[in-house]
């Protein structure tokens, strides 16, 4: 069921990103020749992003490629949540872990860092579980796009106020709109070591479902989703999507 690279393709890919123009030798592929052309990524070079990590992996609460009905949920759900690090900041996007315990041992798990390190959190979506984590995060700035924080502003959850932030985060990172799964969804756009990198929220839920450019059961439009999920297969050589490990965008679509 999954569309896995031919060896050939992999090897095309490891030349291009590896190798520049140096052709790659065929002698081990039952003699059919490989074209040698380079994968031309989408990212720029000189970023000022440095790193970027998946903290948690999401998973869905129904899920209906692993064959479970969109009717109920079988299980909890945690999104992707994902650390962007570059010159003088630390950004957090999608605080999904409810307990302050569980999110800082996640967060030093993958990153080493602590909760007081990060500078900024970005919520893509006002559905809780991709803000579940905010709270433990005290000393951030609260970001999102001004129609999300105005939705997490109004729920009267919060002491402090979610800033609405458009265009570019850190002179880094491009807000970008995302509609479909929700009307207001934003996802976050960035180039490190010449990639070009989306973190989607739920614009994506998993790798399946972009594959088919299928909204999850609750997306408020399906048909917006998909082309927004056309836009990003434009857009992007990596996406890390809201319920699921990042992937990357070509070989599925
Ligand atoms: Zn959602």
């Amino acid at each position: 069921m999954y569309n896995l690279l031919t060896r050939a393709d992999f090897l095309n890919r490891a030349g291009g990103a590896v190798l520049g123009s140096v052709a790659v030798a065929a002698s081990c592929l039952g003699g059919q020749p490989v074209a040698s052309r380079p994968h031309m990524w989408k990212g720029r070079k000189g970023s000022k992003i440095k790193r970027w990590d998946v903290v948690t992996i999401g998973n869905l609460s129904r899920n209906r490629y692993w064959g479970e009905s969109d009717a109920k949920g079988v299980r909890a759900a945690i999104c992707t949540c994902a650390l962007i690090a570059g010159d003088g900041f630390r950004l957090l996007v999608d605080p999904s872990l409810a307990d302050a315990a569980d999110m800082a041992g996640e967060l030093d798990r993958r990153t080493g860092l602590k909760p007081r390190d990060i500078d900024a959190v970005f919520v893509t979506h006002e559905h809780g579980d991709h803000f579940a984590g905010l709270g433990h995060f005290p000393q951030a700035q609260w970001l999102a796009a001004p129609a999300v924080a105005e939705i997490l502003n109004k729920s009267g959850k919060w002491s402090r106020r979610v800033e609405g932030i458009t265009d570019r985060l850190f002179d880094a990172m491009e807000v970008i709109p995302t509609p479909g799964h929700t009307n207001t969804h934003h996802s976050l756009r960035f180039d490190c070591d010449g990639l070009s990198i989306v973190v989607a929220g739920d614009a994506v839920a998993t790798r399946d479902f972009f594959r088919e450019r299928r909204g999850y059961f609750n997306a408020v439009d399906f048909e917006l989703s998909a082309r927004t999920m056309d836009k990003l297969a434009a857009t992007a050589d990596i996406i890390v999507p809201g319920h699921d490990n990042y992937f990357l965008a070509e070989g599925v679509a």
